[in-house]
């Protein structure tokens, strides 16, 4: 076999080999055979028998998550269920399999494509929703008429590597880390919220290698090196060796970084910052605990509404809440309200696609727009900030105008809640995420009505250079030390100091080392970032002095180009690392 070598983007550190595991899109194209008459009833039978084993197993599988996710995300599949019953479905098979006399499989096939077909053409969402419940039990049956069998990753008795052309955000969520080492997808970019969810799941991977699917197999072996963004398909032996030494050497490194993780995290001259974790469930609180986070620095709700088919209620939103805020006691935690839309979707509203999902209607403009969801959320934050430090911050605010309608919402939910007689913290802080230019550039203004700021760089760079972050052939065009990138950060943080605010940085750019000492200087307050991060981070902080970082930033401003910025700070940070 020979060796390939894809260079990809790194999404979430650390090196691993494994077997890869390749999750396609599920296709059958079965050919027509024709049938003698005598052979109809058998046919019948096959059918039937598949639809009883299609049955067995989604029950089997909606015990299995029921247990391992809860009875809400079971449910998803009774949808599937109802399929399997649908008379007028199973009719119609079996009067063309009599009228036809081709094999059953090829008439199932064709009947399944009628059915998408028209429910593709009908204008109702909740319609088109069932497409996807049709099209995924429509592909176990044929599976089963066809006798083929695919494993579920939750069977596999190692560790693969996923290798996918992509995957969504949900879709990563869902993965079972007992049985995935790695993942590899041929499209994707950096700050895609796929990648995000691999660094919080802590396997490396590497996303945007394009052809990945196209050359790997099933069972090849694959080295990820989620550090460089490398995938290389059945490596030889020198190869490989060297990888699993590099391996060693990564986790050996770690080691340094681990023995600072639970000290401050202050310079050498004595200036400290918070380093805290970036969380998208809750039960990621031990992990930003154990790797020594001082709060958590932004939670992501929304993923509280994926792979649901219903919208979490008040209760819902406040025993999570409740629970990080009591587990991070007394310790600050940040909750980011719902930010839906670009590329999170939920499958719970019935949203049109919008061309430019990014500039469309997403987060704040959402919650503005559907008050009734938002204030739930609101409530929820509010009711749960007695039980520690609660801090709640508003994504995508694009100016003073909309900071203004959010908080005369979260008005009207402080009245009702006095008027109810439930406590809540009436201190509260309320942030804004400066993610959008038009923010950025208006900081002087929005810093006066805020309690803190939090740059979201993976949103601001990709406004910011017109680069789209999940796009892997724009990805060389993402360069968050862009002279223009590095100007607007140093806008905000100057800004949220003229008005004795704290600002900090929950992007991705907020863990990546080579920044570390460019923010430092321009006087970033908190950095937050993925639980696995944080010693590093510590590491770093404890390593230079603040005078220091600040001569680093202002020469680091006087360059052109990003590529000056990262080749005048890459060398001192590895000797700092090394
Ligand atoms: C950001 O944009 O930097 C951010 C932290 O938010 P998200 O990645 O969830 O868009
Ligand atoms: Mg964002």
């Amino acid at each position: 076999m020979t060796m390939i070598i894809l260079k990809g983007i790194a999404a979430a550190p650390g090196i691993t080999v494994g077997p890869a595991y390749k999750v396609g899109k599920e296709e059958y194209v079965v050919p027509m055979e024709s049938i003698q008459p005598a052979d109809i009833p058998l046919q019948i039978q096959v059918f039937e028998e598949a639809l009883i084993k299609t049955r067995r197993e989604i029950i089997e599988l909606q015990k299995r998550i029921s247990v391992d996710m809860g009875q809400e995300e079971a449910q998803i599949f009774d949808a599937h269920l109802l399929v399997l019953e649908d008379r007028m479905l199973i009719e119609e098979v079996i009067s063309r399999l009599k009228k036809e006399q081709v094999n059953v499989a090829y008439i199932f096939q064709e009947v399944l494509k009628k059915y998408i077909s028209v429910f593709s053409k009908i204008e109702d969402e909740y319609l088109k929703e069932r497409i996807s419940d049709v099209n995924d039990v429509g592909k176990r049956i044929l599976r089963n008429l066809l006798g083929r069998e695919r494993k579920s990753l939750k069977d596999l008795q190692e560790k693969v590597v996923v290798v996918a052309h992509d995957l969504s955000p949900s879709d990563t969520a869902a993965m079972y880390k007992r049985s995935v080492c790695a993942f590899v997808t041929d499209i994707g970019g950096k700050t895609s919220h796929t990648a995000i969810i691999a660094k919080s799941l802590e396997i490396p991977a590497v996303v945007g290698a394009e052809t990945v699917t196209a050359k790997t197999q099933s069972g090849d072996i694959l080295i990820v090196d989620g550090n460089t963004g490398t995938v290389i398909i059945n490596p030889d032996e020198e190869t490989l060796d060297s990888y699993l030494q590099e391996e060693q050497k990564f986790k050996g490194v770690s080691e340094k970084f681990w023995a600072v993780k639970d000290m401050p995290a202050r310079t050498m001259d004595g200036v400290s910052v918070e380093i805290s974790g970036n969380i998208e469930f809750p039960d990621e609180v031990p992990s930003v605990k154990l790797h020594g986070g001082q709060g958590i620095g932004l939670y992501r709700t929304e993923f509280f509404y994926m792979n649901r088919k219903d919208l979490p209620t008040e209760e819902e939103h406040f025993q999570a809440y409740k629970f990080v805020a009591e587990q991070m006691n007394p310790h600050p935690v940040v909750i980011r309200t719902l930010d839906l839309g670009g590329d999170k979707f939920l499958s719970q509203f019935d949203i049109p696609k919008d061309m430019q999902p990014f500039l469309g209607w997403r987060a704040i403009r959402f919650c503005l727009a559907r008050p009734d969801i938002f204030k739930l959320q609101l409530r929820a934050i509010l009711r749960a900030s007695v039980f520690g430090k609660l801090k709640l911050m508003y994504p995508m605010i694009s100016g003073v105008e909309e900071l203004r309608q959010a908080n005369a919402i979260l008005g009207d939910c402080r009245e009702e809640l006095n008027r109810e007689g439930i406590a809540f913290d009436k201190d509260i802080e309320v942030g804004v995420m400066i993610e959008v230019p038009s923010a950025a550039i208006t900081a002087d203004l929005l810093a006066k009505e805020s309690d803190f700021f939090s740059i979201g760089t993976n949103d601001l760079i990709q406004y910011a250079l017109a680069v789209d972050r999940t796009n892997e052939k724009v990805a060389y065009l993402y360069e968050p030390a862009h002279p223009a990138v590095l100007r607007m950060i140093g806008n905000i943080i100057e800004a949220a100091h003229a008005n004795e605010i704290r600002v900090g940085m929950c992007g991705e750019m907020a863990s990546d080392p080579i920044f570390a000492l460019i923010l430092l200087g321009m006087g970033l307050d908190e950095f937050s970032m993925p639980s696995l991060a944080i010693p590093q981070m510590k590491y770093l902080i404890r390593s230079v002095s603040a005078a220091d970082a600040r001569n680093t930033a202002r020469e680091a401003l006087s360059l052109s180009t990003a590529k000056e910025v990262e080749l005048f700070v890459r060398d001192r940070i590895n000797d700092i690392l090394k």
